[in-house]
């Protein structure tokens, strides 16, 4: 195995908090690497390390075995991008965001034309060259600062949360490109994320992370054979366990316990684990008639403000936690303790493994 990057021993602190304690780790050269951990654990302090712009307080980094010191960091940052959470993008049309790194880079205007077209299709924003940037919707606007990092075409992209908050075809907008640039290029992609459908689809191996510390690293498989340990690690939501039957549509019954039971679209019995995307679950004030397969009553336990969307903990003997629009919120008059019902399609139940 080729290394992209290492770290060997790393802390990081802030003041008196340690964001990242100990940590030594090996990202292969060629691969996507997921992050997943809970707020706060230390993934985006990780990525910022592996992108030269904070140095660790202790311990070694190593990019392509070259060891990250004072003196060559900058020219190491010009190999690595990293996207943030947070997207900034200029006061300026989508293609001068874009072209602005290449012609920094001495590309010629052809070149960099070329480029821009290319990353604008990846993202499906063709034509969206001459548009001012800041207009554009948050997750339109997540879609150009993924294409401005992939037109520099570096090695190591580092890409934080890309699609917390967005709406559900940015979300699989951006998932497909990092799919695609995986597959066509060499590139080496770290992603942290909370959404285990993008370990599961995008990653080949997975490191988690709690309070700064390294807790398990290994093939993404393998660590999602372990859904008790994933369950039990805190933010990754929607796991359930238990027993599956097939049924005569050919679909399966899950008995989850606390009297639960889930449909499926699959054909497994005995012991299965399966999780669905907080996006892929519809929240209603009364119960109604649609193809969803699975309709649970509950209530609002915890309710979380992330701006333009909503993200609700609902208690229906068990918990879900289901992301809305925060238009949608005000529109149904949500609040603690409100009674709702939880819907999502057999389809949309993702097995483990
Ligand atoms: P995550 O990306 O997993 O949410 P972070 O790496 O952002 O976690 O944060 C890890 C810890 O370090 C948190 O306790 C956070 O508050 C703290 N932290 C991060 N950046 C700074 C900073 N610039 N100054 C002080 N504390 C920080």
């Amino acid at each position: 195995m080729s290394v992209m990057a290492e770290l060997d021993n790393v802390t990081k602190m802030y003041g008196e908090i340690t964001a990242l304690h100990g940590v030594s780790l090996e990202i292969p050269k060629g691969e996507v690497f997921t992050l997943i951990g809970p707020n706060g654990s230390g993934k985006t302090t990780l990525l910022k390390i592996l992108a030269c712009i904070e140095k660790p307080t202790k311990g070694k980094v190593y990019l392509n075995k070259e060891l990250v010191k004072e003196g060559i960091m900058a020219k190491l940052r010009l190999k690595t991008t990293m996207v943030f959470q947070k997207t900034a993008l200029f006061n300026a049309t989508v293609y001068k965001n874009i072209a602005y790194g290449l012609k920094l880079r001495g590309l010629s205007n052809k070149e960099a034309n070329e480029r821009v077209r290319n990353v604008l299709r990846l993202v499906r924003l063709e034509g969206y060259g001459k548009r001012p940037a800041k207009k554009l919707s948050g997750g339109e606007q997540q879609r150009v600062s993924l294409a401005r990092a992939l037109a520099l075409g570096t090695e190591l992209l580092l890409l934080d949360e890309p699609t917390a908050n967005l709406d559900q075809r940015s979300g699989s907008i951006i998932e497909a490109a990092i799919s695609q640039i995986a597959q066509d290029t060499n590139t080496t992609i770290v992603l942290a994320t909370h959404n285990l459908f993008q370990v599961k689809a995008l990653s080949e191996k997975v490191a988690l992370i709690n309070n700064g510390k390294l807790v398990d690293v290994g093939k993404t498989r393998e660590i999602l054979d372990d859904s008790k340990k994933l369950a039990d690690f805190a933010r990754v939501e929607n796991i359930f366990s238990g027993i599956s039957h097939v049924t005569k549509d050919g679909t399966s019954i899950i008995n989850v316990g606390d009297h639960m039971q889930i449909e499926a679209a699959t054909r497994r019995s005995g012991k299965i684990s399966v999780f669905v995307r907080p996006e892929d679950i519809i929240l209603s004030k009364t119960k109604i008639v649609s193809s969803a397969r699975n309709v649970f009553e509950g209530e609002i336990a915890e309710i979380l403000d992330l701006g333009p969307t909503v993200r609700l903990r609902i208690r229906a003997g068990k918990q879900f936690v289901v992301q809305i629009t925060k238009r949608s919120f005000i529109e149904m008059h949500l609040n603690l303790s409100s009674k709702v019902f939880v819907a999502f399609k057999a389809s949309s139940v993702q097995t483990i493994d």
